[in-house]
């Protein structure tokens, strides 16, 4: 017999609901909230700001985390890559990186695979098996806390630029950022938050409505219609005029740069015509572009990373056109813990892989 899954104290609502069943005051839920997110508890037993029967009835409804952390891998640069496991046993990474100055960047996954599969992208390759719940989203930025409090730090910086598309699982995805900018939560501000998307065009527009503060990054890697879509198939949906209008109507509104995403693809996306291209479309706009080197092995087998001089000329001329124009650091690749290097085929999880793989089987790669 299966047994059920239980809550997670991490869903405030089902914990109100429990609470006002019960007949209990509302300052248990902030004195739930404190243990959790403050004195960072393992276990709804261990709370013991709250009277015994209570805390034993809770344990018996509620399980702390909706996630248990699986492995801790450890790159020669510093970067950790964290392996979880969800109550019904899928398998999801984040990566924690240190930036200069000891700035700590988590980034966080937000579906089980992904259903939009660029063709440059490990991700793609797991298939697609559901969306995270928001329990499931924070619960990363948790144990990653718990981890951290040993040393006296923790998490400053959130990245939605792990597995999925976030804006996909828009819900969860903006339940999630509520409660990491609660002060009582995590007290993550707006600013310190970067959602990163394919380009799903009206999810951008409810993101600019809903919470105009938090970063928007943009995956462009290709400055046409025709190039985009051999890469990346969510172009057809939302082709790139609709969604370079939108980014118009966006910086319009909020006077928010945006971060546009372009990953170097060896003899693909990476001549000097279409850094022209590239800048001839971003001028005038608020904009800054972060070039990223390609991590081999993720996309379609013929795919290469583009030289260091290819690199710096296409980052030349893009700023020839007056848009800010970076190259980013890779971090954690010998972990597979750099952009677009997770995926996990293991366990559940390879259920959705494989179905994948027969369909990438009949599929052509990109020439
Ligand atoms: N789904 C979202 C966020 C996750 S991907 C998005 O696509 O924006 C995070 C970033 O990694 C994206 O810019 C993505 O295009 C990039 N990426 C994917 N595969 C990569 C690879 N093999 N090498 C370098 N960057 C990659
Ligand atoms: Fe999904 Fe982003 Fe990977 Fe594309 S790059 S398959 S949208 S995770």
């Amino acid at each position: 017999m299966q047994t059920a899954v239980k809550p997670s104290l991490l869903e405030a609502e089902a914990v109100r609901a429990f609470l006002t069943a019960a007949g209990e005051k509302p300052y248990r839920l902030s004195q739930i909230d404190q243990a959790v997110y403050r004195d960072l508890v393992l276990e709804v037993d261990e709370i013991t700001t709250l009277p015994t029967a209570l805390r034993e009835d809770l344990a018996r409804h509620f399980v702390l985390s909706p996630m248990t952390l699986k492995k801790d891998a450890l790159s020669s640069d510093g970067t950790n890559k964290f392996l979880f496991e969800t109550t019904d046993e899928y398998l999801v990474e984040s990566v924690l990186m240190r930036h200069k100055g000891d700035r700590l960047t988590l980034c966080i996954s937000s579906q089980v695979g992904c259903p939009v599969k660029c063709s440059f992208c490990a991700t793609g390759t797991m298939g697609y098996s559901r969306n995270l719940t928001t329990a499931e989203i924070v619960g990363q930025v948790l144990h990653v806390n718990r981890k951290l409090a040993l040393t006296g730090e923790r998490v400053r910086n959130i990245v939605f630029m792990g597995m999925g598309e976030p804006l996909i699982n828009y819900d969860h995805v903006m339940d999630a950022v509520a409660i990491l900018k609660d002060q009582k939560k995590f007290g993550i501000g707006a600013r310190h938050i970067t959602i990163s998307t394919s380009g799903i065009v009206p999810r951008i527009k409810d993101l600019m409505e809903r919470d105009p503060q938090v970063n928007l990054a943009v995956s462009l890697h290709a400055p046409n219609d025709a190039l985009r879509t051999k890469i990346m198939p969510i172009n057809n949906a939302y082709p790139l005029a609709s969604l370079m209008d939108m980014l118009k109507l966006y910086t319009d509104t909020t006077n928010k740069r945006i971060f546009y995403e372009y990953i170097m693809l060896g003899g693909v996306n990476d001549s000097p015509l279409l850094a022209h291209e590239l800048g001839t479309l971003l001028r005038g706009h608020l904009a800054h572009v972060n070039l990223i080197p390609y991590n081999p092995g993720a996309g379609w087998p013929d795919m290469k990373a583009s030289s260091r001089n290819r690199i710096m000329e296409f980052q030349r001329i893009v700023q020839g056109y007056d848009v800010p124009c970076t190259i980013r650091y890779t971090f954690g690749q010998d972990i597979d813990a750099a952009c677009g290097q997770l995926a996990v085929k293991e366990g559940k999880n390879a259920v959705a892989a494989e179905k994948q793989q027969k369909f990438q089987r009949v599929q052509k790669p990109v020439s």
